[in-house]
């Protein structure tokens, strides 16, 4: 039996040993700005809580040990660790994207980009040529997003991630969707991982968080220098939260997962679907893919509805128990449409080569039961007048 611990054991244990003061099985907030010296040559571990803090701390080794990294950075939302793994990268360096990576990170590379603090070049990552001619124009960062949000392409990390390392590339993968229940990038041979923890790590759709780590110790300092230094870091509060909601993450994967499972099974029976996108279906291109580096196809679903952009705004408002939201992972089934929501950073003629259409939708499901569910969208292909 492997001596690594599963993720369930993780996070049922994570910080019931963690207050050195009384014991507290369930660690306290320690909301703190401050802490007292024992004198003032003498540095306590713990002094000022932008640099280091106790929740962020058991928040951290949880995260890490999911993740097999040696550690890293709890930031204010997953786009400060987006930053924060920017902010590694020396002035001008080329970042080699996914074109059809979460909208915010296209916005923050090319926002970065225009103000001339570093180069970008988005590419179709499945496309090897494409993939070989960027790397071949020495990039600093490589950064993966698998399942993408929001058409779930998956790219083969090891594959991408040995030739990013051979080009003399740090790799960086967005595990957001899939979280270290179903994905483990640095096994794969990635130097960071990232997280929006707003997302399914907490999920409870109740609070703003990130999370950067790292497998080699060297890099887990830089990246406690620039959280340090830029003020990234997330609150005591955020971070103690956090991890309450990470204690019941394998329970919630693995069910959201066996519903997205049925409810892609039920799409795929519809007449009103013109295109549908998820991971474990036979028809999906990636699924082999996906199989090998991921240990369950997870919990969002993206399709196309016949009938256009007017009849997608028709399924939209006859929802009744799915939520138009744009956020995922929580416990309620969102709905978003990427072009004018998640994605709208996204210039439409990059929407267009990311293949982001008008009547696309993407489902992020939630806990409630399958047939509600199903019922609901039911509605919705009957109101965009396709029948159900
Ligand atoms: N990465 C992915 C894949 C996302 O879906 C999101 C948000 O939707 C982010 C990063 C950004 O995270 P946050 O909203 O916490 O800043």
């Amino acid at each position: 039996m492997s001596k690594a611990r599963r993720p369930a054991t993780i996070v049922a244990s994570a910080g019931t040993r963690g207050d050195p003061g009384y014991g507290s099985v369930s660690p306290p907030v320690w909301t703190s700005d401050t802490y007292r010296w024992p004198d003032s040559d003498t540095k306590p571990t713990y002094d000022y809580s932008r640099t280091v803090n106790p929740n962020r701390d058991l928040l951290s080794e949880a995260l890490a040990e999911l993740e097999g990294a040696a550690g890293g950075a709890v930031t204010g939302s997953g786009q400060s660790a987006a930053l924060l793994a920017l902010l590694l990268l020396p002035a001008g360096a080329l970042v080699v994207a996914p074109h059809d990576c979460y909208g915010g990170t296209f916005r923050l590379i090319k926002g970065l980009e225009a103000q001339g603090k570093l180069r970008a070049l988005f590419v179709d990552q499945n496309d090897e040529r494409a993939l070989a001619e960027a790397l071949d124009r020495g990039p600093a960062l490589v950064w993966i997003e698998t399942p993408s949000n929001p058409l779930l392409r998956i790219v083969d990390i090891a594959a991408c991630a040995a030739a990013a390392k051979a080009a003399g590339a740090l790799v960086v993968a967005d595990n957001t969707l899939l979280t270290p229940c179903r994905q483990r990038p640095l096994d794969l041979g990635c130097d960071l991982v990232m997280h929006s923890t707003t997302k399914a790590l907490n999920g409870h759709s109740d609070l703003f968080g990130g999370a950067l780590l790292a497998a080699d110790p060297e890099l887990v300092e830089r990246i406690h220098w620039w959280a340090n230094a830029a003020g990234l870091s997330a609150s005591a509060q955020d971070a103690a939260q956090t991890l309450r909601g990470l204690r019941t993450l394998p329970l919630r994967i693995d069910r959201q997962e066996a519903t997205a499972k049925r409810l892609a099974g039920w799409l795929e029976e519809q007449e009103g679907v013109l295109e549908l996108h998820y991971p474990g279906l036979d028809t999906f291109p990636g699924k082999k893919l996906a199989e090998r580096q991921q240990q369950g196809p997870g919990f969002m679903i993206s399709f196309r509805v016949k009938g256009g952009e007017a009849a997608t705004h028709g399924f939209l408002a006859a929802l009744e128990t799915i939520t138009l939201a744009s956020s995922l992972g929580g416990y309620a089934t969102l709905i978003c449409k990427p072009s004018t929501m998640t994605h709208r950073g996204m210039p439409p003629e990059a929407q267009a080569e990311a293949g982001i259409h008008g009547d696309l939708l993407r489902l992020s499901v939630g806990l409630e039961e399958a047939e509600d569910l199903a019922a609901d969208l039911e509605r919705g292909f009957a109101a965009a007048g396709q029948g159900g």
